[in-house]
């Protein structure tokens, strides 16, 4: 028998407080069951943090000493019994710190629905995919069979929120007519598979500003971005925009654009970031001593303003702060060094969302073995400990395979 959850109780009535948990300092793992509705998670006390809790997905998260609330938010297509808005939420079970929502980019090769598996063997919480190849612009048709393949693997995988990437080519920011127009399609229709597949966030590259100023640029980016989002209003899926490593005239590479950029778009309910750590070193921010690292995460956790920061990509930079360039190494072995991942992994803003890593690998999951294990070592240590032995072993390893 589970133990008796304070999260079981939910009615109507209790819509804007469903549980009260008293125990602090844990990891939980909560399953929610809202038919066809979605919520918010918040956090009243401390650091405001929300994100959404989906039918029949896993919750996981670090508690901090508070309340917490789901507060449903319904659908606009459908409209709901008040007997069946929440059936219950429970039962609640303890967790190890494994359940952070740790995981990477797979392939969709032989099928979407293979990416799940492919994330399951490597024990992920959470996976990225691509629709399609991101260098071209053809979205292949999805047929309802292979949508629902998906989604009913989905559902009965332990591979929690999964992200899927939009496609490198577009650029919300241009003002050539032809190029708008080719990646406000592609958008389009990224947003409208990743809405039918349920996925937990799309992640979209704004794009460049290049040939023009950056508040023309702004304003640009955000039409479409908020053209896009307003298509399917009834979907679950949230619109990530990624933090870029600052080379040309990307969008994003700082806080206060994508701060503009954000605000300007004013969707906040469907709108948030993707914080990618080798961006961020490339782009000039200094992450690696506690001072810094506040600063830095506090101006972007800002910049996301209500929308808030949603996902992580994890990877450590090849090349050196301020580069520019967007080359990824293995956890550990780049530039950003392992105590900015051990920091961030025992960040309380950001547990509960899923962290991907995209570093290299060749056909074989060795590599992905290897910095996955380096995350669940270091996300399990009380101070810092980068002898820890097996994250020796692992990164004397990633060693004979980059
Ligand atoms: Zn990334
Ligand atoms: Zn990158």
């Amino acid at each position: 028998m589970p133990e008796e959850s304070p999260w079981k109780k939910s009615s109507v009535e209790l819509r804007h407080r469903v549980g009260v948990s008293r125990y602090s300092g844990e990891i939980f793992q909560v399953s929610c069951r809202l038919p066809e509705v979605f919520g918010r998670q918040q956090c009243p006390v401390g650091r405001a943090r929300s994100f959404p809790v989906f039918c029949g997905r896993f919750l996981r998260y670090r508690e901090c000493d508070s309340l917490f609330a789901i507060q449903p938010v319904f659908s606009s297509s459908k409209t709901f019994e008040a007997s069946n808005v929440m059936a219950d939420c429970g039962p609640m079970t303890r967790t190890t710190p494994r359940s952070l929502f740790l995981g990477t980019h797979v392939s969709i090769r032989g099928g979407l629905a293979l990416s799940i598996e492919r994330g399951e063997t490597l024990g992920c919480g959470s996976i990225q995919i691509f629709s399609h190849s991101s260098r071209t612009w053809a979205v292949p048709a999805l047929t309802e069979a292979e949508v629902n393949a998906f989604v009913s693997r989905h559902q009965k995988s332990s591979v929690g929120p999964v992200l899927m990437h939009a496609s490198y080519l577009v650029n919300t920011a241009t003002s050539d007519p032809e190029k708008r127009k080719k990646s406000a399609a592609a958008l389009e229709e990224d947003w409208i598979l990743a809405n039918r597949l349920g996925v937990y966030g799309l992640v979209l590259h704004p794009g460049s500003a290049a040939g023009q100023s950056d508040a023309l640029a702004i304003r640009l980016s955000a039409e479409m971005i908020r053209d896009t989002v307003d298509r399917e209003k009834g979907g679950s899926t949230l619109l990530l925009l990624e933090n870029t490593a600052g080379g040309g005239r990307t969008l994003g590479r700082d806080p206060g654009t994508m701060k503009q950029l954000v605000d300007r778009v004013d969707r906040p309910e469907k709108v948030g970031l993707c914080l990618d750590s080798c961006h961020l070193l490339a782009s000039g921010a200094e992450i690696r001593n506690p001072r810094s690292y506040e600063e830095v995460l506090s101006a972007w956790t800002e910049a996301a303003g209500p929308g808030g920061i949603r996902a992580w990509h994890l990877n450590d930079a090849l090349f050196e702060r301020g580069s520019g360039r967007d080359r990824h190494a293995h956890i550990g072995k780049g530039a950003i060094g392992l105590w900015f991942f051990w920091t961030l992994l025992r960040d309380h803003r950001f547990t509960g969302i899923p962290m991907v890593l995209e570093t290299p690998k060749t056909d074989d999951i060795r590599e992905d073995r290897l910095n996955l294990g380096i995350l669940e070592r270091l996300s399990r240590q009380e101070t810092f400990w980068p002898e820890d032995p097996e994250i020796v072993d692992c990164l004397a390893e990633l060693e004979t395979v980059a």
